[in-house]
């Protein structure tokens, strides 16, 4: 159990603040954030919480119940720099050089003892990584009165994903992060970052989303994830607009005849997928929830055909949860493995949940890791 004594094991003094960001599940949206495109990811409740006193000096140190026990690294506020920072504590020290890169005068302000403790699973496509980056970006923004706001913090997380730790994300998981609400999804246009709350309301649909963990490890910044970006860019610089949003539906066969096949169906992937965020938004505001199923399983089927990046574990929870009554089902995430989402019926879940595990034990898979989420409030100030 992490609580202020495990601080204070560690710092010896009593924590000041306590700051939480949580993960997120993305209901639909894949790989159109960095195509300047629609995403409908929402907050989780599993929660990274980070227990912060101030120090009288310009170091930060930093430590996690997800590294090594007592290990403590620290950086002092005068050494930022991307090269400086490696692991882990990249993840924090990044949000202190991005502020500053991004115009925050740091000159004058102290360091920090922090403690970090999390429920959000390590690369399991729940976006670990934000919740750690939008704690410590609230954080360092209230605690230096540096005065940003929530659009301004997640870009701030993704400038420090993308330079300090050397990940090329896009802006969503941040943005579920920081402006998340309960029971809510966050419909976002990643090219304006205007953003709106839909009401998910699957609680009052007697609906849940079961989230399939295949335990199976992604490497964002590496291969698949790269390429994917890459064949994106190649695509709309071949189609000549800014980003893959500017190509529609009605586009796609002037597109099918200039791109080479596996270039089209990337970009196939991002215009319809594209095209589904907006549809699921609409569905969700006019009919509810109960009626989104058959968008999430086109979404899934367009990442396993033509983006080409789901696994044979993700199409198994996918299909299993479908043929044992899901309302939808499809994979979360960057892909290359992590989690499935299942839109269930709360009574269906438990049915669903064991044919998934029985289905993984029958085609000789690891275990997978099965549970419910709930969509919840963006990261806040605890104390
Ligand atoms: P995810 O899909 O979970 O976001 P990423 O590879 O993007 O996967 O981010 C995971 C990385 O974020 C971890 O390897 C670790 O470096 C860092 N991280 C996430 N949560 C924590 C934590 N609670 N403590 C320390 N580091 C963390
Ligand atoms: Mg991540």
């Amino acid at each position: 159990m992490t609580d202020t004594t495990s601080f204070a094991q560690t710092f010896g003094r009593e924590p000041e603040h306590r700051y939480s960001a949580p993960g997120r599940a993305n209901l639909i949206g894949e790989h159109t954030d960095y195509n300047d495109g629609y995403v409908l990811p929402f907050a989780i409740d599993r929660r990274t919480t980070s227990w912060i006193a101030a120090r009288s000096d310009r170091l930060l140190r930093v430590t996690s119940t997800a590294a090594t026990p007592g290990d403590v690294v620290e950086l002092s506020l005068d050494d930022l720099a991307p090269a400086a920072m490696n692991g882990w504590s990249a993840y924090v020290f990044g949000i202190a050089w991005a502020l500053r890169e991004r115009g925050a005068d740091l000159s004058d302000k102290s360091g920090f003892d922090i403690f970090i403790d999390s429920t959000v699973p390590v690369g399991a496509g729940l976006s670990s990584s934000a919740a750690i980056e939008c704690g410590i970006a609230l954080a360092f923004n209230d605690l230096w009165e540096l005065g940003l706001d929530r659009k301004e913090l997640a870009r701030v997380g993704q400038f420090s994903e993308n330079n300090a730790v050397g990940a090329p994300t896009g802006i969503m998981d941040q943005s579920a992060s920081l402006l998340g609400e309960e029971d809510a999804a966050v419909f976002l246009d990643c090219r304006t970052l205007d953003t709106a709350v839909v009401d998910l309301a699957l609680s009052t649909n007697n609906l849940e989303i079961l989230v399939m963990d295949t335990r199976v490890e992604h490497a964002h910044a590496t291969g698949g994830y790269a390429a994917r970006r890459a064949s994106c860019e190649r695509g709309a610089e071949a189609l000549g607009v800014p980003a893959l949003r500017d190509v529609g539906v009605n586009d796609l066969p002037r597109a099918e005849k200039l791109l080479d096949a596996e270039t089209f169906r990337r970009v196939r992937h991002i215009v319809t997928e594209n095209q589904r965020v907006l549809d699921t938004v609409d569905v969700l505001r006019e009919q509810g929830p109960r009626a989104i199923g058959d968008l999430l399983v086109a979404s899934h089927r367009s990442m396993r055909d033509d983006f080409e990046i789901s696994t044979p574990e993700l199409d198994l929870a996918v299909d299993t949860a479908l043929e044992h009554g899901a309302v939808g089902a499809r994979m979360t995430g960057g892909g290359f493995g992590g989690s499935a989402i299942a839109l269930v019926d709360r009574e269906a879940r438990t049915t669903i949940a064991n044919a998934v595990t029985a289905a993984f034990a029958a085609a000789g898979y690891a275990e997978p890791v099965l549970f419910t989420v709930h969509a919840a409030q963006g990261a806040r100030a605890e104390l």
